[in-house]
C-alpha cells in the first residue's frame, strides 16, 4: 500500500515521475467523454491538485459518478503539466470513490454563495476556499499564541469555565444548573434554593478567566489563559458572539506601560506570523475578500500604536466636526463609532486609550492618584474597534476592598481574590484579547460569525 501524500507537500516539492496517492474532495470537474480534469482539494492548502483521468485507464461509469463534492482517492503518476494553470498534475491510474455527492442536492454547487447562505450550511462551508483559508489561519494564530507565550516563559493556565462568582464584571452571564426548571425548589422566602443544585450554589458560565488568572500570576509570575468565554448579551453586531475565545495574559511586576508594550508586541507577532506562515491563504483572501488586507497587515506591523488617555480622546472627539449617534462627554463610555473615528480618521493607526473614568471600568483596575480615573487600557483597531481590554490591577488591599464595598459586590464572591492582596501582594497587570476579533482583522472577514466554526449568537445555536 502506498502512503497518502498531502496536496500541500506534493505541490511544494513535486517529485515528477513518482507514483503518488492523494485523497480529497472534488472541487470541480470538466472535460470531455474521454478525458476528465478534476480539481482535488484535501484541506492541507488552498491550492488544488489537478487530476487527469482518461477513460482508457478509469472506468467511464466511475468517472460519471465523480461530481463536485465527492470524495475520492487517486493514485497515479505525478507529471509536468502541459497547462498554464499548474506546474504538475496527476495522471490517474486508479480511483476509489469513497463518497458520492448527488449533483442535484449538493448545496455548494456554484461559486459565489452569500456569507449568510454559507452560515446556514456551516457543516459544509469548510469546503469552500474562503472558509478553508479562514480556519487554517485560525489554527495558525492559535498555534502562534502558544508559541509566543511559551517562548517568553509564560505558563498556560486553565481557568474554570463554570464559575460560582458573580463578580467577573464583564457582562451578562449564562446560568448553569441541573435543577428541574418545571419544578424549582424554593426556600422559606420564596427564592430558588440553590442548595439543591449540582454545586450547592448558583453557578454561571465564565465571562473571563482573569480573576483566577491573577491568582496564578501572583505565584507563577507570568501566565496566560486561552479558552472559551460566554456573554449572554443581546448584541447582534458583527463583532459580538455569545461564545467566544479569549487570550488573557496576566503578569506579576508589570505596570500599565509594560502591559501596553506586551500587548503591542503580541499582536504584531501574530500578524507577522500570519504573513510568514499563511501566505497562500492571505493572498487568496486579499483577492476575494478585502483588496487592502495584506497592506493593512503590513501597515500595522510597520507603525507604532498611538497612545492617548481617555481624556485626550474625549477632547479629540469633542473637537471633531461630526454628528455622533451617541453623545461624547467626559464620563461616558466610548462607542464603536467613536473608537473607529479615532483609529481610522484621526490617528490612522491602532490606538491604545488609557486612564478611563473609574465609573465605566471594572472594580479591580488600579486607581490613579486623581481619584477619578483608573489604569485601564483598551487597544483599538481599524474596522474592529476594541480588540483588547486590559489594565494594571489594584494591588492595595484597602483600596480594592473599599471599591468592592462601594459597588455593593458581595464579599463572599471575592474573599479568595482579596486574600492575594493580604498575603504578598504585588503590582501586576494583564489584558484580554478577543481571539475572533483578531482573526477578523487578520483575515479581513467583516462578520465575526464567519471566523468561528460554529457561531453562537442570540436565537442561534444550530450545529
Ligand atoms: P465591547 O465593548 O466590544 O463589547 P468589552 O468591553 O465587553 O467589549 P472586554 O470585557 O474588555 O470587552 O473583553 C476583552 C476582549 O474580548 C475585547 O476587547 C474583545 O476583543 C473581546 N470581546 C468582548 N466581548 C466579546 C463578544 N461578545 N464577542 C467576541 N469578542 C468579544
Ligand atoms: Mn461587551
Amino acid at each position: 500500500m502506498m502512503k497518502r501524500i498531502k496536496v500541500k507537500e506534493l505541490l511544494s516539492s513535486p517529485d515528477v515521475g513518482k507514483n503518488v496517492l492523494v485523497k480529497g474532495w472534488v472541487r470541480t470537474k470538466r472535460g470531455s467523454r474521454n478525458i476528465v480534469f478534476i480539481a482535488l482539494n484535501d484541506g492541507s492548502t488552498i491550492n488544488n491538485v489537478q487530476i487527469v483521468a482518461e477513460t482508457s485507464y478509469i472506468d467511464e461509469n466511475l468517472l460519471r459518478d465523480i461530481t463536485t463534492g465527492a470524495c475520492i482517492a487517486v493514485s497515479g503518476k505525478l507529471i509536468k503539466s502541459p497547462g498554464q494553470e499548474q506546474n504538475v498534475e496527476i495522471k490517474a491510474e486508479k480511483i476509489d470513490l469513497y463518497g458520492k455527492s448527488d449533483a442535484e442536492t449538493y448545496p455548494l454547487q456554484k461559486k459565489g454563495h452569500s456569507m449568510e447562505f454559507l452560515r446556514e450550511h456551516a457543516h459544509l462551508r469548510f469546503r469552500t476556499n474562503t472558509f478553508g483559508a479562514v480556519f487554517r489561519i485560525r489554527h495558525a494564530m492559535a498555534f502562534a499564541i502558544h508559541k509566543y507565550f511559551n517562548d517568553k516563559g509564560f505558563y498556560y493556565l486553565h481557568t474554570p469555565v463554570i464559575t460560582g462568582s458573580d463578580a467577573e464584571g464583564a457582562g451578562e452571564m449564562f446560568r448553569v444548573t441541573t435543577l428541574d426548571l418545571q419544578n424549582l425548589p424554593k426556600n422559606n422566602n420564596g427564592e430558588i434554593d440553590y442548595n439543591n443544585d449540582f454545586f450547592g450554589k448558583e453557578t454561571k458560565l465564565t465571562v473571563s478567566g482573569q480573576l483566577e488568572g491573577e491568582l496564578g500570576a501572583l505565584a507563577l509570575g507570568e501566565i496566560y489563559t486561552f479558552g472559551p468565554t460566554f456573554r449572554a448579551e443581546n448584541s447582534n453586531t458583527p463583532r459580538h458572539l455569545a461564545e467566544f475565545w479569549m487570550i488573557e495574559p496576566e503578569m506579576a511586576f508589570y505596570d500599565i506601560k509594560d502591559n501596553m508594550d506586551l500587548a503591542e508586541d503580541f499582536v504584531k507577532y501574530l500578524i507577522r506570523y500570519a504573513l510568514e506562515n499563511s501566505r497562500d491563504d492571505l493572498v487568496f483572501l486579499n483577492k476575494m475578500i478585502d483588496n487592502g488586507l495584506i497592506d493593512k497587515l503590513k501597515f500595522v506591523l510597520e507603525n507604532e500604536f498611538a497612545r492617548n488617555t481617555y481624556t485626550e480622546a474625549v477632547e479629540i472627539l469633542t473637537a471633531a466636526d461630526r454628528k455622533w449617534e451617541y453623545p461624547v462627554g467626559w464620563g461616558r463610555d466610548l462607542q464603536a463609532e467613536h473608537e473607529r473615528y479615532l483609529v481610522e480618521e484621526h490617528f490612522k493607526r491602532p490606538v491604545i486609550i488609557t486612564d478611563y473614568p473609574k465609573e465605566i471600568k471594572a472594580f479591580y483596575m488600579k486607581q490613579n492618584d486623581d481619584g477619578k480615573t483608573v489604569k485601564a487600557m483598551d487597544v483599538l483597531f481599524p474596522a474592529i474597534g476594541e480588540i483588547i481590554g486590559g489594565s494594571q490591577r489594584e494591588e492595595n488591599y484597602e483600596k480594592l476592598y473599599n471599591r468592592i464595598k462601594e459597588l455593593n459586590i458581595p464579599e463572599k464572591d471575592l474573599w479568595w481574590y482579596l486574600e492575594t492582596r493580604k498575603f504578598g501582594t504585588a503590582p501586576h497587570s494583564g489584558f484580554g484579547l478577543g481571539f475572533e476579533r483578531m482573526i477578523q482583522f487578520v483575515t479581513g472577514m467583516s462578520n465575526i460569525r464567519d471566523v468561528i466554526p460554529f457561531p453562537r449568537t442570540p436565537k442561534n445555536a444550530e450545529f
